[in-house]
């Protein structure tokens, strides 16, 4: 896709080829972004979990010094060009906070994206649960992960409705728990072009999306908490395309307040 963007400055949601479904190394997402004029990346590449099932999707462990390494080398090269950052994108579970501080050593943020819900002991995809127990756990993961303060905002906090048609008002009021919480921890919520990406189902005689949720989001109007688009980028040629256009638009159309530079503190 070749046409000129004007309208982001940053991405702080990058994959690449270490997650195993990802393309492209760290050089090409940077040298894609700066071709596109954006002051700052942000790599959050799906972390290393020595526990997950799913080793298909993320990077290993063993792998991790690498990512690190080209991070590295990518600053080194083009940080006169571009602001480069460092990141993951991670679930939260309990008593993993070892795992989260051992990451964090080598890291500028990381986001959660929660994929996973534990429920008796077994790992259920988030794609896949839909009664108000499992609604309610996700809502309870995402609360309890805000508190911790290790992240930075919420990827695609709205992926729990991923299964849900006409949104009954007791969903409606977990998703409203979730958009409180990121109010009261000053944390943003992402708009996902990847959802957008994934195209548009029917609810009701209407096409929405599946993520970002519309319900959801008026919700986050409602309240004002704070946003961020991302492109959830798998391949360097995402980081713009008409999904990213598609997501500036939702954010308008739902007049919601984003923010477009996050500010890091080293
Ligand atoms: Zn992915
Ligand atoms: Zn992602």
């Amino acid at each position: 896709m070749s046409f000129e963007n004007q309208i982001i400055k940053t991405n702080y949601h990058t994959h690449m080829y270490l997650c195993r479904h990802a393309t492209g190394t760290i050089a090409d997402y940077v040298k894609q972004a700066i071709e596109l004029g954006l002051t700052q990346i942000g790599f959050t590449d799906h972390a290393p979990w020595t526990e997950l099932i799913d080793r298909s999707v993320r990077m290993s462990c063993e792998d991790y010094p690498i990512y690190i390494e080209e991070l590295e080398e990518a600053i080194k090269k083009y940080s006169s060009k571009i602001k480069i950052l460092k990141g993951v994108e991670i679930e939260y579970f309990k008593y993993k906070d070892s795992h989260y501080r051992h990451l964090m050593k080598d890291l500028d943020y990381m986001i959660l994206g929660q994929h996973y819900i534990e429920m008796n002991r077994k790992l259920v995809s988030v794609y896949r649960i839909h009664t108000i127990k499992e609604l309610t756990i996700y809502k309870n993961t995402l609360i309890e992960a805000m508190r911790t303060g290790f992240f930075k905002f919420i990827a695609h906090p709205d992926l729990f409705l991923f299964s849900q048609k006409k949104l009954s008002s007791e969903v409606l009021g977990l998703a409203e728990e979730i958009i409180l919480a990121a109010k009261r921890f000053d944390i943003p919520l992402e708009v996902n072009a990847n959802g957008i990406r994934k195209g548009m189902i029917e609810v009701e005689g209407e096409m929405i999306y599946r993520y970002p949720r519309k319900e959801f989001w008026e919700l986050v109007k409602k309240h004002e908490a704070k946003v961020v688009i991302s492109s959830d980028a798998h391949k360097p040629e995402l980081l713009f395309d008409e999904a990213i256009i598609e997501a500036v638009d939702f954010c308008k159309t739902h007049n919601l307040t984003v923010e477009e530079e996050l500010v890091f503190d080293s």
